[in-house]
């Protein structure tokens, strides 16, 4: 059965030093398109740059959350908040993202998002990245509506927090935006976020992680998503199925994930090759054809 993999990173290391070699062990196992998603501006342009050697393989650029809080001491220190720096960055990110939305090559924005869950220190440092998480993220849900893209989401919080958390926040941005389509990239949160986001008709992303046993939770929302609004991803080089757990994930080991999906899960995967042409609108049949 040919498997799309919708998120993958042949872009981040240890994989980027080998894509080439990976992309063709993946392709032995059936493979046949890939998204390679970008997490900041270097990682979108690795993307994009990779993505240029095969007319399977497709990138998708953006700025994730959690590149802010790798880079928070430049933004804030104590309780000394750096507003020009973090003006000057945001405007980086949108004038690099549009540079390279114009083109014409990206077929998404992401991922991007709110990720709270290393957000642990409360005061000062929390609120100020937080509400950078937040400005980026629309500005580039902005990018995405005016040029017409679908957005991979990257939404983590910690799961005992109920109230005023990513996930909820997450809806109410995409409420006032709305872009075109959206995945919940590698699904997380409570029910009734994925239930008030397949209304809002999300698709949701699927991981190797969905095969570990005590993922019963990840296994509730796959069966409350219909069949049409599934998408699978490898998150390459992260989150290795149960077989491979604890190794760097290869792209191939998609391959566990979906035969999971199959036998214990009993989903159709066709139904879910057909979706990811879908979400990306790329001209099923006669891509294909061309290069199946
Ligand atoms: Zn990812």
């Amino acid at each position: 059965m040919p498997i799309f993999d919708t998120h993958c990173h042949y872009n981040l290391d240890p994989i980027l030093g080998e894509w080439q070699t990976q992309w063709h062990l993946a392709q032995k196992n059936d493979i046949t398109h890939t998204t390679i998603v970008g997490t900041d501006i270097q990682t979108s342009k690795q993307a994009l740059s990779i993505a240029k050697n095969s007319k399977n393989l497709f990138a998708s650029i953006g700025y994730h959350p959690g590149t802010f809080e790798e880079h928070a001491p430049d933004f804030v220190e104590g309780q000394t908040v750096y507003s020009e720096r973090i003006n000057t960055e945001l405007k980086l990110i949108k004038n690099e993202l549009l540079e390279m939305v114009s083109t014409g090559q990206p077929i998404a924005i992401g991922e991007i998002g709110l990720d709270y869950y290393r957000l642990r220190s409360k005061g000062l440092k929390r609120e100020v990245l937080s509400d950078l998480q937040k400005k980026a993220f629309k500005l580039q849900l902005e990018i995405a509506a005016a040029h017409n893209l679908p957005v991979i989401l990257h939404v983590r919080d910690q799961a005992e927090r109920t109230h005023s958390n990513a996930y909820l926040e997450v809806l109410e941005i995409i409420k006032q935006t709305t872009p075109k389509k959206f995945v919940l990239h590698c699904v997380s949160g409570p029910l009734s976020y994925i239930t008030a986001a397949l209304e809002l008709g999300a698709y949701i992303g699927f991981d190797g992680n969905i095969t570990y046993p005590q993922a019963k939770h990840i296994r509730e929302i796959f069966s409350i998503t219909p069949t049409d609004k599934i998408l699978l991803e490898t998150d390459a080089p992260y989150l290795a199925p149960e077989l491979h757990r604890g190794k760097i994930c290869e792209p191939w080991m998609i391959t566990e994930t979906a035969k999971y999906l199959e036998g214990e899960l009993k989903t159709d995967l066709a139904q879910i090759y057909h979706n990811s042409f879908s979400f990306f609108d790329i001209n099923n049949n006669a891509r294909i054809k061309q290069y199946g």
